[in-house]
């Protein structure tokens, strides 16, 4: 049993649960179950609380911090043209916030923040500020952020009730207590002042309820609770601008507010959320299979992303993984899991079996248009 982290409801029983291994936003394993629970009061679901995770952030979660230029790719045009995602985060924040001239504004759980200097860049008359909970990131802020507005651990208490924008980007989903979170950032917001934030959408990217470290897989119905909750009004969930995110504002408003959600919303939103369970449930029992035939023999996973690092956490200890194959150009020659990362063309000679970790919907498709998949003697075995 457990309390849903937005409405507070007891929920009785996991809806998902899955032995250790478990795979993070980061594509490490960590040595703990994946449980998900689902709350029919408010359509909220929900993992349960990564162990130390004070450290987890601190010290093991430095995305995007190798490079200075790395930068996960949003989109390419059919003119090659590539749009990357901090970018066009930039630029829908700017659109959506609608900010005055010299407005502050507030980066909050900021990592690199460099959405928000591509802001400032199209807008040089913001005061930008940045708050993380790691100090890894201050060199990315030196040089654009004045030391004065940069903080790390806990935000200064002479910054309340000033900021007219606060914007968490990827931030909520990680979080233990997100009504506590958007409390603190009320707390920060002038009267009238808007708080943005983006966090991912599970009903349109399934992927994201099997992800250990996030903590929160929201729906309309559970964010409209949280924020009310939390003493935000909701103006705008955009789902369509960024796909497979919801982007989020709110406003600050006199006092916290009893929730307007319907309870039909909430029961609809709970039972996607359990649909979306039941996938992952079959997925996991359909590679169990798997593992009892290619116990200790030799196999390949086709895909080094979010499915195929998913297939490997779930298999990786009872069967010999000798190759992921991805066409991914970049991924050409890297190690994944410590595993060479191969063209599909190069399938080792000795693989028996290929377990297919792509989206479910397009996998049959991708894997019947390569001639060199079709082995005589190699198995597949699909999610
Ligand atoms: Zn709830």
């Amino acid at each position: 049993m457990t309390a849903c982290r937005v409405c507070n409801e007891h929920i009785a029983a996991p809806t998902y649960e899955v032995p250790a291994p478990s795979l993070t936003s980061i594509m490490t394993l960590l040595d703990v179950p994946t449980r998900v629970f689902v709350c029919g009061a408010c359509g909220h679901a929900q993992s349960d609380d990564v162990p130390d995770v004070q450290a987890f952030y601190d010290t093991g979660y430095r995305i995007s911090l190798s490079s200075e230029n790395h930068d996960q790719i949003f989109s390419v045009a059919a003119d090659g043209a590539i749009t990357y995602r901090t970018d066009h985060q930039a630029a829908l924040a700017l659109q959506l916030l609608d900010l005055p001239e010299g407005a502050s504004i507030l980066d909050y759980g900021a990592a690199k923040a460099d959405t928000l200097r591509k802001m400032t860049v199209a807008r040089s008359d913001l005061r930008p500020h940045v708050f993380d909970v790691s100090s890894d990131y201050a060199p990315a802020w030196q040089g654009w952020v004045p030391e004065q507005a940069q903080a790390v651990y806990s935000a200064p208490a002479t910054w309340r009730g000033t900021f007219d924008a606060v914007m968490s980007h990827f931030v909520i989903e990680h979080v233990e207590d997100p009504v506590g979170f958007m409390r603190a950032v009320r707390e920060l917001l002038r009267p009238d002042g808007t708080f943005l934030f983006s966090i991912p959408d599970v009903a349109g990217n399934p992927g994201d309820m099997a992800v250990v470290d996030h903590l929160n897989h929201f729906s309309d119905a559970s964010i409209a609770h949280a924020l009310a909750s939390a003493g935000l009004q909701l103006q705008v969930i955009d789902k369509t601008s960024f796909p497979g995110a919801f982007f989020v504002v709110a406003k600050r408003v006199g006092e916290p507010a009893k929730t307007a959600v319907s309870s039909k919303s909430a029961s609809d939103a709970a039972t996607e959320a359990r649909d979306i369970c039941a996938f992952w449930e079959r997925a996991s029992a359909t590679l169990e299979g798997g593992v009892e035939r290619y116990s200790k023999r030799k196999v390949a996973i086709y895909g080094a992303g979010f499915y195929g690092s998913w297939i490997y956490c779930r298999i990786g200890q009872a069967v010999d993984v000798v190759a992921f194959l991805d066409r991914n150009e970049n991924m050409k020659g890297a190690m994944h899991f410590g595993i060479p990362v191969l063209p599909p063309e190069e399938l080792p000679e000795d693989a028996e079996a290929l377990f297919i970790g792509l989206n479910p919907l397009k996998a049959r498709a991708a894997i019947a248009a390569q001639p060199w998949l079709q082995r005589a003697g190699l198995d597949h075995v699909w999610l």
